[in-house]
């Protein structure tokens, strides 16, 4: 007698982040700007002060508000997770059933249908274009001939760093009332966020992270909003202290200063423009790099034709990117690390890979 495991467990692939050692990781997406001195003294005392014995404040109140400050909101439509990671996986197994179809775009971030595996939710999706852009119509289309229980998308989207306008993300909420997950994960990063429009849409729900434009991913802290009867349903639905105190405490320093974290996120998008600039230039020069996808995050992505000789003739220099083929995403790094990667793929490129 052996024990035996579901299917779906048999046939989950888990989410594989790349491990190691590397001089220059441009590969996750984090914030290349690190809390100055001052900030993390800010954070030691804080947590000298944390009870270690206690359980966390099960709703984790302060930094929900002080989250909802920094983003104009109402404090009573937040849930904070560990994590965005984890409320989207709280949401799909809760709001969804076995019966139920799920609405992707395709390509988008890898764990929405992974967590729609784990509860046997069907999964629908609909294929962007070439530009991996997508219009609302062909949307609600899908929309109106699948019947899904629930469409989420990042917007704007991780891998390929296009995005849908604000105007069209609320045509596709206004059209339906299929509950609507939109993962504005980079938001910080564009200017089209539907936050705003939280108290016009019972069928919304809108998620952040501390993780990218925030700089702290370390803490694994993230918020899902949405009017009352969702907020509850998926206060109901979490474990009991799922936000522990020492992210607690720390995510209520970060949110202490929002003047800092404004002007780290302009950095970063001077930094993601440069990249960008600089590969386009490349791809002028160099067959190898097809497409420079016009970037509204903190990453841009590049059809190649070789990704995996790049990728690994990079990683020989000790810089990490993604290689997602026949396309790399890369991350926006400091000055340094741009002109590090810059430096070394120009090499690459010159020295001819076919
Ligand atoms: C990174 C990322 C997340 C995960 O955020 P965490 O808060 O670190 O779990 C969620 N959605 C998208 C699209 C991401 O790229």
């Amino acid at each position: 007698m052996s024990y035996t495991l579901n299917n779906k467990l048999k046939n989950l692939v888990p989410y594989s982040p790349i491990e190691g050692q590397y001089e220059i990781r441009l590969d996750a997406n984090e914030s290349f700007i690190t809390p100055s001195d001052e900030l993390i003294s800010k954070i030691k005392e804080a947590i000298g002060k944390v009870e270690f014995n206690r359980y966390p404040d099960p709703y984790a109140k302060k930094v929900c508000r002080l989250f909802s400050e920094f983003y104009g909101l109402d404090a009573n439509f937040v849930t904070a997770g560990n994590g965005s990671d984890e409320l989207i996986s709280i949401i799909i197994t809760s709001f969804l059933t076995s019966e139920d179809k799920l609405l992707v775009l395709e390509p988008d971030f890898s764990m929405y249908k992974f967590y729609a595996q784990l509860c046997s939710v069907c999964v629908v999706d609909i294929i962007k274009d070439d530009n991996f852009l997508i219009s609302a119509d062909d949307i609600i289309k899908t929309i109106v001939r699948e019947k899904p229980r629930c469409i989420i998308f990042s917007n704007p989207c991780n891998p390929a760093s296009t995005g849908i306008t604000a105007k069209d993300v609320k045509r596709i909420i206004a059209s339906t009332d299929s509950l609507v997950i939109v993962d504005e994960a980079y938001m910080d990063f564009w200017d089209e966020s539907v936050l705003g429009e939280i108290n016009n849409f019972d069928n919304l729900i809108v998620l952040k992270t501390c993780s990218k434009a925030l700089g702290f991913a370390s803490i694994r802290l993230g918020f899902a909003v949405a009017q009352s009867k969702i907020t509850k349903a998926i206060r109901a639905a979490k474990s009991p202290y799922n936000v522990n105190s020492l992210t607690q405490t720390v995510g209520e320093v970060v949110f202490s200063e929002p003047s800092k974290l404004s002007d780290n996120i302009e950095k970063i998008i001077d930094s993601r423009d440069y990249l960008y600039k600089n590969f386009l230039s490349l791809s002028s020069k160099y067959s190898e790099l097809e497409q420079v996808i016009k970037p509204n995050t903190n990453f841009i992505f590049v059809k190649c034709k070789n990704p995996l000789v790049i990728f690994e003739a990079l990683k020989e220099k000790g810089i990490i990117i993604r290689c997602m083929p026949p396309y790399l995403r890369i991350t926006a790094g400091s000055d340094f690390e741009n002109n590090e990667l810059i430096k070394e793929i120009s090499k690459i490129l010159e020295n001819k890979i076919e």
